[in-house]
């Protein structure tokens, strides 16, 4: 995949709404991007739910997420390069860089780019 320009992978205006149960983010290039809560924590990123080296994540295991789990209780900042979500069950070892959620974009356009058929999860 070819790298992001700037403008692609900083976010303008990152808009969490419990309502919509999803977190939309405006990027510089103009482009926007709305992620559902159920994405973000089946994408989390960290080693607990993706696995580190030969150890398979929980995720892997995981057929179904719980309420608790898919429940957003805050969005932090994390340095100027991502974000983590703090979810109701605890887990709030996920660290979402910009880059990351860029390329997780689920919008038709993007999930085309990426030569996905059909939508994620
Ligand atoms: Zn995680
Ligand atoms: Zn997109």
């Amino acid at each position: 995949m070819p790298g992001l320009t700037y403008e692609q992978r900083m976010p303008d205006v990152i808009a969490p709404s419990i309502e919509k149960r999803a977190i939309d983010i405006t990027w510089l290039d103009g482009h926007s991007s709305s992620y559902g809560f159920e994405l973000l924590r089946w994408s989390c990123p960290c080693a607990i739910c993706r696995g580190e080296g030969e150890k398979p994540g929980v995720l892997a295991t995981t057929e179904r997420l719980t309420p608790e789990q898919t429940e957003l209780i805050d969005v932090g900042p994390v340095g100027n390069y991502a974000m983590s979500i703090t979810w109701k069950d605890g887990h709030s070892t996920g660290i979402y860089s910009w880059e990351y959620l860029r390329r997780l974009c689920p919008c038709p356009e993007c999930a085309a780019a990426r030569g996905e058929t059909g939508s994620p999860r």
